[in-house]
């Protein structure tokens, strides 16, 4: 007999995962990608059951791991148009491959003589995992603006900047703000002339861009291996790959090339470490996973998957093209999509997103609030709200277009919320002396902040219902501060309660 009792420790995780946002049936539009195969979704779990005890820091010892790995970047290899020269590995996701990807392209540049900090180059649009890896590799970043209508790059802007000092070109396949498609053939061209590197971050794209068409029907511009200059692509398997979260794949043109990604030691008295990626001793779980959706899937069935999103994501960009007040940004490529206000209406017909998604809300469906941000040449781009789609969206749509619908009746002619005024309510003598530096943005301090906006986290983290005002507060406060704020929520959410 089992010496505790299992039936009231599952059940109380039970109780708590009660509380989460759903994870399946797509009312939840980022964050996860459910397929809506429970057959999927039960396969992945047995996989992962089978190799719980496995231990994939060594592949020689658990020699399941080094054939998983083989046979998933196989697969990526193929369907990302890599010849035999590409090489790769399964990361822990998204982030993870871009950080090697950036640590990889630093040491390569390294090796070939360069000195000093070197820059990492890339749109604005590019994912903040690029930022984590500047300041975790010590690159300097330097961010291209784009068009702030559109999301665009105006190529020559980047290309411009291209320089003996740059380890790394960043382009995205797309982008998660806006789901642009960079011009990726251009500026990988660009990058081969001047014997720079070139990462395509297809984390969010990789898995089912290969089975994408434009809006009229025609094939995508290349933008993988294809593409002769791109030295590095990031797909993520826990997004399009419909794995669960902890696996991603990062694929290297060139062995020499790849080897740097490595990190190799035999100097300590213990066990010869050899890494391919961050972790030392890692779960095999989300790999075999993923292996084993590739198994079930294959080309086709992620085909099928892709084919569903495409035409959901038509219908939602139809949708929300005829709602007046909203309009989408730009011309997104692949199933996501952001939303932003119709500025040549007169302000009594204009939706703000945040209102909107902050009502989309009270509906049941949760879209995700992206700030506004001013630009390194001075210009804005607007706050949106942004929609990743899944499978299940489609078998949905006329429920959620209602939600859309309606929410935007009741948000039209709503004004943004006045950041102004959000700061004003804020403890003045506070933000003054912060400014000033007279006060330090210490935990304490931080906290008290929070509590004056009433985010006072503790006990019971959440956000609360309404967003738009946050994501005000977000725009209007300066980036140290509210960094450190947002650093002081989340921290405080994980905290034992005092005793
Ligand atoms: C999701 C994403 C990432 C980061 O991936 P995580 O899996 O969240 O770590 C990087 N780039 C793009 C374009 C993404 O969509």
């Amino acid at each position: 007999m089992a010496s505790f009792d299992a039936a009231a420790i599952l059940g109380r995780l039970a109780a708590l995962r009660e509380a989460d946002a759903p994870t399946h049936g797509g009312r939840v539009l980022s964050y996860v990608y459910d397929s809506g195969m429970p057959e999927i979704d039960e396969l992945a779990a047995e996989a992962m059951r089978l190799v719980q005890p496995v231990n994939g820091l060594d592949p020689t010892t658990f020699t399941s791991v080094a054939v998983m790995e083989r046979e998933v970047v196989g697969f990526a290899r193929e369907l990302l148009h890599g010849g035999d020269d590409v090489v790769g590995s399964v990361t822990s996701g998204g982030t993870e491959s871009c950080l090697l990807a950036v640590k990889t392209a630093r040491d390569v540049w390294r090796a070939a003589g360069g000195t000093g900090t070197p820059r990492l180059l890339a749109p604005v649009t590019a994912h903040a995992a690029f930022q984590k890896a500047a300041a975790l590799f010590d690159l300097t970043l330097d961010l291209v603006p784009v068009d702030p209508r559109t999301g665009r790059l105006d190529v020559s802007r980047l290309i411009e900047r291209i320089g003996p000092d740059v380890a790394l070109v960043v382009v995205s396949a797309p982008s998660y703000p806006y789901a642009t498609l960079d011009p990726i053939e251009v500026v990988a061209a660009a990058c081969e002339d001047a014997g720079v590197a070139c990462h395509v971050d297809a984390c969010i794209g990789g898995w089912i861009l290969p089975f994408w068409r434009a809006a009229d029907g025609s094939a995508l511009p290349a933008w993988d291996f294809r593409v002769p200059g791109v030295t590095s692509v990031s797909a993520d398997l826990h997004k399009y790959g419909y794995a669960p979260k902890g696996a991603s794949v990062l694929l290297q043109r060139g062995r020499d090339r790849q080897r740097r990604q490595y990190f190799a030691t035999t100097g300590w008295p213990g066990y010869p470490v050899v890494n391919s990626t961050l972790l030392g001793s890692k779960s095999a779980g989300s790999l075999a996973a993923s292996w084993a959706i590739i198994q079930a899937l294959g080309a086709r069935g992620f085909a099928r998957l892709a084919e569903s999103c495409r035409r959901a994501t038509r219908g939602l960009q139809d949708i929300v093209g005829d709602i007046e007040g909203l309009r989408v940004l730009g011309d997104p490529t692949g199933p996501l999509l952001a939303v932003t206000t119709d500025e040549s209406l007169p302000s009594e017909r204009r939706i703000d997103p945040h209102h909107w998604a902050d009502r989309v809300r009270r509906r049941g469906w949760v879209l995700q609030l992206q700030p506004g941000l001013v630009q390194p040449d001075g210009t804005r781009l607007p706050h949106t709200t942004h929609l990743t789609i899944t499978p299940v969206t489609e078998g949905r749509i006329d429920e959620l277009e209602a939600a859309l619908r309606g929410a935007a009746d009741e948000a039209r002619g709503v004004p943004p919320v006045d950041a102004d005024a959000v700061l004003a309510s804020l403890p003045g003598d506070l933000l003054a002396g912060l400014a000033a530096g007279d006060v330090e943005l210490d935990s304490a301090t931080a906290a008290q902040l929070l509590a004056s906006i009433g985010l006072a986290g503790g006990a019971t983290p959440g956000l609360p219902d309404d967003q738009a005002p946050l994501l005000a507060l977000v725009s209007a406060l300066p980036r140290p501060i509210t960094e450190r704020l947002l650093t002081e929520l989340l921290a405080r959410a994980v905290e034992p309660p005092d005793a």
